[in-house]
């Protein structure tokens, strides 16, 4: 699509303009998308301020077959972009200065921005070095303030410029980063600040390209644009139907995602990640009662930090190591997520007992969970004694935290 022609239509569409905070009582999310303005051209520019206006480009030398990583504005103005032949860069934009990449520069100064984000909120999921969502609905602030000092603290604190999305859902949120940086006029960083009304998903998507959307890549948009469509418009008004029937479980997706609907929570790195604890014996151990308590003790520990961490998780893992070194690990998902070390040692121990016959020598044994999110108490409500063990883990919790873990053993038996 030509630039000019969506440019005119995202202006007459008025959604550049304010935004009217409509989240409360509407049980609706805000999802903030941020990514950085060519990040690593941004780093070096930061560490070699010379480079400030220059057209150069981040990436392998052209005799070595190198690619463009990252690009600054001035040499996109002139047609170079990422991934792109350093070689064809050059021919593209003469007199193109080379800058070799500096990785752990740039993945520290990731960090630090994404330091900041967290300190906004704790639900923040970083997809890549130089982008990440934030989940700001519990933010009580506008989203435009909310972004607004979100550019200012990476600019002033960091010298970095980025530009933010915001939205009802991820998708979104990202495709307006997008859209507000490819509107951005000139040669510099584009700064761009981009947010979408809740309920005006659809109406903004309408007239942008397919390939915005996420999963349609060359293939699939040669097929759609055999079916007459090119923009999220056309994909959105086709019947959910003809789309499962054409693409399958994927069509259902693309109907979703064209008409603005996307239900993804942001992931977290704690969700993402699993929480373990192992130990290696200083002998090999073949005593079924000391490698069970072994496994108790540790199941303990991972029940704490999640219970420290406020989550919990549904599938359990069991890590054994055998005198020969060979390692076997065994899993099983739990119907419901938890946070209690009883349901941890029960889960671990029948895998235990299945894979390790009595007497039989380890050499190392771990336990740990992932599936992780936050705890679902709701089973309590009706389960009185799950709230007495509830209430009972929670003062455990906090002699244990106060006093060591060794204060308090319950005694329950597994
Ligand atoms: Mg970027």
């Amino acid at each position: 699509m030509a630039r000019a022609g969506f440019e005119a239509r995202l202006q007459r569409s008025g959604l550049e303009q304010g935004w009217r905070y409509l989240r409360y009582n509407s049980g609706m999310r805000t999802i903030l998308h941020l990514d950085l303005d060519a990040f690593f051209c941004a780093v070096e520019e930061l560490d070699n301020p010379a480079l400030q206006d220059r057209l150069f480009a981040v990436g392998g030398r052209p005799d070595e077959r190198g690619v463009v990583s990252s690009c600054s504005y001035a040499a996109r103005a002139l047609g170079v972009h990422s991934a792109m032949p350093m070689k064809l860069a050059i021919r593209q934009c003469p007199g193109l200065l080379i800058v070799e990449p500096h990785h752990s520069r740039y993945s520290e100064m990731s960090h630090q921005v994404m330091d900041r984000l967290g300190n906004l909120s704790p639900l923040v999921e970083q997809i890549s070095v130089d982008e990440a969502f934030v989940d700001i609905t519990d933010l009580r602030r506008a989203p435009e303030q909310v972004a607004r000092q979100i550019l200012a603290n990476i600019r002033d604190e960091l010298r970095l410029p980025c530009s933010i999305g915001i939205a009802a859902n991820k998708l979104v949120a990202k495709i307006a980063t997008e859209v507000g940086k490819k509107a951005a006029h000139g040669s510099g960083y584009p700064r761009a600040i981009t947010i979408v009304e809740p309920g005006r998903e659809a109406e903004f998507l309408a007239p942008l390209p397919a390939t915005l959307l996420w999963g349609v890549g060359k293939k699939t948009e040669a097929v759609l644009a055999e079916l007459g469509m090119h923009t999220i418009g056309d994909i959105a008004r086709r019947p959910e139907v003809d789309l499962i029937q054409r693409f399958g479980k994927t069509g259902r997706e693309l109907s979703l995602h064209a008409r603005g609907i996307d239900d993804r929570p942001v992931v977290t790195e704690h969700q993402a990640k699993s929480v373990s604890q192992e130990t290696t014996f200083s002998r090999d151990l073949s005593d079924d009662q000391l490698i069970e308590s072994t496994l108790k003790s540790l199941s303990a520990h991972v029940a704490h930090t999640l219970r420290h961490e406020k989550l919990a998780g549904k599938t359990i893992r069991l890590k054994l190591r055998w005198p020969d070194f060979t390692t076997l690990t065994r899993l099983v998902t739990l119907s419901t997520p938890t946070d209690q070390e009883k349901d941890i040692y029960e889960a671990a121990l029948a895998l235990l007992r299945k894979n390790r016959s009595s007497g039989q020598a380890v050499r190392l044994i771990g336990v740990g969970i992932s599936g992780l999110g936050e705890p679902a108490f709701q089973m309590a409500l009706w389960d009185q004694s799950n709230v007495k063990q509830r209430k009972l883990q929670g003062v455990v919790d906090a002699l244990q935290d106060k006093f060591g873990k060794k204060v308090i053993d319950k005694g329950w038996r597994g």
